[in-house]
């Protein structure tokens, strides 16, 4: 059944108990980090518990696939808005090994979607209006690759300032182990904006 009204019985009591006073923060991340991960449900607790961060220290956004698919969509606006407001001056582009992403299949989906009841010629309508069904649907072959692009996408950014290190890193989703795939640590002689 739906989780919304067991979500709210807890929720009363959490906050009636005053259990929000161990999250105390504020909005400023305390390492001035910001990171992009997947939304695969395995690193809820891990990826903080893994990487040593707790409330506060961190950005966190999510995606399926840890993916910054383009430049001027809501990620790559998350993570300016991070930074010009919000003072980071660290990115971690955080994918995992066994992401649902990885072989994502337009086709497959589609099916999946007629199976739920939307309709094969409201498929073909939104083909035939130019919309980009199997682009829009297709993850990434290679988990390292993919976090190489995302970093690029982020690093050339035309907002991004060159002093805000851009790091890609895959981490294991059941042993919380990480991998550098992009070391973005910023040289002083790198900064354009020295
Ligand atoms: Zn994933």
């Amino acid at each position: 059944m739906g989780a919304l009204s067991t979500i709210l019985n807890h929720n009363n009591e959490f906050v009636e108990a005053g259990d929000y006073a161990h999250f105390f923060t504020n909005k400023y991340p305390e390492k001035q980090l910001a990171i992009l991960t997947c939304m695969d449900a395995r690193m809820m607790e891990l990826l903080p518990a893994a990487m040593g961060l707790k409330n506060g220290d961190a950005k966190l956004i999510k995606n399926a696939g840890a993916l910054v698919t383009h430049p001027w969509g809501s990620v790559m606006r998350s993570l300016l808005v991070a930074v010009f407001e919000l003072k980071v001056q660290e990115i971690m582009v955080v994918a995992h090994h066994d992401c649902g992403m990885r072989g994502l299949n337009a086709e497959s989906f589609l099916n999946k979607s007629q199976a739920q009841g939307i309709p094969a010629d409201r498929i073909d309508t939104l083909r035939n209006a130019g919309i980009d069904l199997d682009g829009w649907l297709t993850g990434f072959d290679n988990v390292e690759d993919s976090v190489r692009h995302t970093v690029g996408i982020i690093r050339r950014h035309p907002l991004m300032p060159a002093s805000v290190a851009v790091h890609g890193l895959v981490i294991h989703p059941t042993t919380g182990k990480l991998t550098v795939v992009v070391d973005g640590t910023v040289k002083a002689d790198n900064n354009d904006d020295a």
